[in-house]
């Protein structure tokens, strides 16, 4: 996914809009996307606070968590 149609850049690709916040600093607050009763994910969640429009996302590293990833490709359908 290119970085420009996310509202990882900062612009929201709904609306237009620059209003877009993202929830980082407390993890303990962080939503947490439970993939197994001993493996989670910590979301990074984007928000458009114009239209509402909203993203979460994996934060890299835990994208090369190999054992989060398998476990996803073991339990989870695959797309298309
Ligand atoms: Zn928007």
């Amino acid at each position: 996914m290119a970085t420009s149609e996310t509202l990882q850049s900062g612009v929201c690709p709904r609306c237009g809009s620059t209003e877009v916040y993202r929830n980082t600093e407390s993890r303990g607050e962080r939503i947490q996307l439970v993939v197994s009763s001993t493996l989670r994910f910590l979301l990074a969640t984007y928000l458009c606070a114009s239209c509402g429009h909203f993203e979460e996302h994996i934060p890299p590293d835990d994208l090369h968590n190999e054992k989060l990833i398998k476990k996803i490709k073991e339990s989870w359908h695959k797309v298309g």
